[in-house]
């Protein structure tokens, strides 16, 4: 079981993937609605796993992702993607993304993912 910081623009996504997590026995420690807050709860709340959304207003995910894996490179930071999101997507492994996971959200799937990324 692990403590999650949620970044993610959509009030919607954030519910839905707290709702998946603490289902899952997960604790959602924080949520955030853009990269750079994102960053910034980050270093408040020193969580275990990140889910970063991409498309976010003011810095988005590839941004909330680089300024985190900068100065925590030992965090783990799961990506939240979109169809038609594939460049995006090379560049965040290039960014040091553990994983990603995609909208619409597969609950089962995404449990797997991230029990991987935990190494649970
Ligand atoms: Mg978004």
């Amino acid at each position: 079981m692990a403590n999650f910081l949620i970044v993610d623009d959509s009030r919607t996504s954030r519910r839905i993937l707290k709702g998946i997590l603490e289902n899952a026995g997960h604790t959602v420690i924080g949520e955030a609605t853009n990269g750079q807050e994102g960053y910034d709860r980050y270093v408040e709340l020193q969580p275990d796993v990140v889910t970063m959304d991409i498309t976010m207003p003011v810095l988005d995910g590839i941004g909330g992702l680089k300024k985190i894996k900068e100065a925590y490179p030992e965090s783990k930071v799961v990506m939240v993607t979109a169809a038609g999101q594939k460049n995006k997507m090379v560049e965040a492994v290039q960014c040091g993304a553990d994983e990603f996971i995609p909208k619409p959200f597969d609950a089962e799937q995404l449990v797997a993912t991230l029990s991987k990324v935990i190494g649970a």
